[in-house]
């Protein structure tokens, strides 16, 4: 069970997610920040509303999926949820996230002092709102977020974390827990266990955008921080399949398949230079190499 308490001021937005643990409501994560020159006229209910919009967003990776009561000391929001006419503004910020399943209530000020002081003492500097953009996913989250985010929806994860609390003696050797975060120990340190869902990501992390090494050092890389079981089977099978390797691999010191590219005529299709990669994993059709042809003169290309 999950519930959003949100608030606003002029001086600040913020919202606060709980979760239900024993009959307990406790704090999973916070957001607040300070509101911009332009945001400080706006009327209270659109800062309200805006306070409700961001911390959705900021915490979608906790939320996404889950129904969620979000409570709100502004009167108001409940009703515009309703309402099918609105200002074009704050309707843009609705659009944003309504495939979140949200269930509203109101609640007086008083009972909301905990979010109330950090809408009122923000730890965020103020950033300027595209209030045009319906895409939502221009909230920034700290890659710890995101990990501990999607671990609290992996089974495998909570599995583990299960054996922990259970003093499970074979798996706290392995493992350790810090404020319900699961970490590995390897050789005394401790890296975060990476879900099942987010291992093709880590390692295009790792690998992709740190200039494409090798198996080792993209193992080395990833092994910092992240540890997750088989990783470098996973990792050795990832470049195995990645195109941009097997394009720049350079077998017997000569670059494979490069062709002499002459003049080019200014006609389509005149010239097209032809070239195949591989050989790759096999796809489920069974192939294992790929044909690309490249028009010399419009750069268009057909993969096959
Ligand atoms: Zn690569």
């Amino acid at each position: 069970q999950h519930q959003v308490h949100t608030d606003a001021s002029s001086i600040g937005l913020a919202g606060v997610l709980l979760q239900k643990e024993n009959e307990d409501w406790k704090p999973v994560i916070y957001y607040s920040r300070a509101t911009t020159d332009a945001e400080k006229h706006y009327h209270s209910y659109e800062l309200e509303t805006l306070a409700v919009v961001e911390s959705i967003e900021r915490f979608r990776y906790y939320i996404y999926g889950k129904k969620i009561k979000l409570i709100t000391d502004c009167n108001a929001i409940k009703t515009t949820m309703k309402k099918r006419e609105l200002v074009p503004r704050i309707a843009r910020w609705w659009l944003r996230i309504q495939d979140y399943d949200l269930e509203i209530e109101h609640r007086s000020g008083q009972r909301m002092a905990h979010v109330d002081a950090l809408s009122r003492f923000p730890v965020e500097a103020s950033h300027e709102i595209e209030t045009a953009s319906l895409r939502t996913d221009k909230v920034k989250i700290s890659e710890e977020d995101w990990l501990f985010g999607m671990q609290l929806q992996d089974e495998h994860t909570r599995e583990i974390v299960d054996k922990i609390r259970r003093g499970d003696k074979a798996t706290t050797k392995d493992f350790t827990l810090k404020n319900g975060r699961l970490f590995k120990v390897v050789n005394g340190r401790h890296v975060w266990v990476v879900p099942k869902a987010l291992r093709w990501q880590v390692v295009h992390n790792a690998h992709d955008k740190a200039g494409h090494l090798g198996l080792d050092k993209t193992l080395q890389r990833i092994g910092e921080h992240m540890w997750f079981a088989r990783m470098r089977n996973f990792v050795k099978s990832y470049i195995k399949s990645c195109i941009e390797c097997a394009y720049n691999k350079t077998p017997g010191g000569k670059k494979e398949g490069e062709l002499h590219v002459g003049d080019v005529e200014p006609i389509p299709f005149r010239t097209v230079h032809v070239d195949h990669l591989g050989p790759f994993p096999k796809s489920a059709k069974r192939n294992e190499h790929i044909l690309v042809i490249i028009d010399a003169f419009t750069r268009f290309v057909v993969i096959q």
